[in-house]
Formats: C-alpha cells, structure tokens, sequence
C-alpha cells in the first residue's frame, strides 16, 4: 500500500470515522486511541511481551474490551523457520525461549491473565480472573460464529451445540458447579462430568483445572501412558477406588484435545 492512504486509512481509524482496521503488526506500533474495544490477532505473536503489547492497546479508556487470539499451527512452523536462520547462537537461544513461552500460554488451560502476571514476575493473590477464556469459555459471539461457519479458522472449530449442552454450558458459565448442574438438570453428576467431557473433545468449552485434582489428574495420565486411552475401564481398574469415570472423562478429553493441536 503507497504511504499516502496508509497514512488516510489511519487518519480515517483514529478519527472513528471507520470502526474497523486490519493491519500487520507494525501498524498499531504508536497507536495510543483509547476507545479500542477489541484487538484480534490472527497468528501466534513471537512472544508473550509482543502479545501483551499488542493487546494492550485495547480498552485504554478504561471500559471493557476483548482480545482475540486466532492461531493455526502454520504460524508456528514460520516463527521456528525464522528462528533457524538467526546466526547469533544467543539471540537465537532467546528467540526459542520465548516461542517455548507463547506456546506454553496458548496450549495449556489456565487462566490467561494469571499466566501473564505470573510471566512478568507478579504473584497473583486471586486463582482465575473469571474473564478469559480459560476461565468462563468463549464469548457469545464467536460460539454463535462457530455453529454458524463449521470452516471457521481457528483452533476451536466444533460441532453445534445441543440444547442440553449449552444449557449446563450456561449453568457452569454461571458458576455452578458439576454437582450443582447435575442437580438443577435432574441428572448423575458422571452424565454432567460425561457431558462436559464430550463438549471439551469437541471443542465447545476448554478443559478447566480446577475440575480434576492435579494430583489425580497425575495419576490417570500416568496409568492410561501404559493401558492407552482407548478405554476408560482399565484405566479405572488400575486406579484408587475414588478416582471416577467422569474425572477419567474429563481428563482423557483434555488429553485427545491437547494431542491433535
Ligand atoms: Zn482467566
């Protein structure tokens, strides 16, 4: 794009006179608008600092806003590229780590803000920010773009919810939990942990730490590494009594899930 209506189109954004801009990264560089009220990425940052950066230039006015991030594997493969040409064997060592760290955050299931705190030295006295989509899911809008477009680009491409999943989806989103929901529904708290379990595998609600005992979640990873995840009932077999299907359920989704990305 020639300088002239780059430096229009810019004009025409910051001025509000368009809502929308797509850019690359180097656009936003400078940008301080404060009514920002979404930034969408659409590739893997090359690290937490650059996505923490880039995010950040949402809602600095100080009103909720929403950030975005939409990566495929693609986007990996061209950063590791990138950093296999670097020469300088340090800043090649520094170019790794952080893709190790923005790879971390965007394949494990914590919360997204305490794992940012946590990167850049915070200790955090609170478990979940409640707002991330670790913590309460995807938003409204983007579940309605997944049913909606099965081609949709992203990781979390699913199956359209049945009415008895979004409705439990809706109790955990407000707070209940399994027990809770098996109750409210009329149902087992294993059909509710089953039910979740499947809803994970299809990419309708992210796996939740807080749902397995870390501990527990331990042991059945370390029991299915021989018996497979194939069947649940030797994994069970092999397991303290206590630990239940429905946790195993849970566990093995989050497990399938993570092996396919
Ligand atoms: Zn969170």
């Amino acid at each position: 794009m020639d300088p002239a209506r780059r430096r229009r189109n810019q004009e025409l954004w910051s001025t509000d006179k368009v809502r929308v801009v797509v850019g690359t990264v180097a656009f936003g560089l400078g940008i301080n608008k404060p009514g920002v009220r979404k930034v969408i990425h659409l590739a893997l940052p090359k690290s937490i600092e650059q996505f923490y950066q880039e995010a950040g230039r949402a809602g600095r006015d100080g009103l909720p806003a929403e950030c975005l991030l939409l990566w495929q594997k693609r986007d990996a493969a061209i950063i590791a590229h990138f950093l296999s040409q670097i020469e300088n064997k340090q800043e090649k060592e520094r170019g790794w780590m952080r893709y190790h760290e923005i790879r971390e955050f965007v394949d494990n299931s914590a919360c997204r803000q305490l794992q940012i705190c946590r990167h850049f030295g915070e200790q955090p006295k609170w478990p979940s920010c409640g707002k991330c989509d670790a913590c309460v899911g995807f938003p409204t809008w983007m579940s309605k773009a997944i049913e909606t477009n099965e081609k949709f680009p992203s990781r979390a491409s699913s199956a359209p919810m049945s009415p008895q999943a979004r409705e439990s989806l809706n109790l955990l989103n407000q707070g209940l939990s399994f027990a809770e929901i098996a109750r409210r529904r009329g149902r087992t708290l294993q059909s509710v942990e089953n039910l979740f379990g499947a809803m994970v595998e299809r990419r309708q609600c992210p796996y939740r730490p807080e749902w397995v005992q870390s501990s527990r979640y331990d042991q059945i990873c370390l029991v299915a590494q021989k018996v497979g995840w194939d069947r649940l009932k030797p994994i069970k077999e092999s397991l303290p009594e206590e630990i239940t299907y429905g946790e195993i359920r849970l566990v093995a989704a989050h497990q399938r899930v993570q092996s396919v990305q």
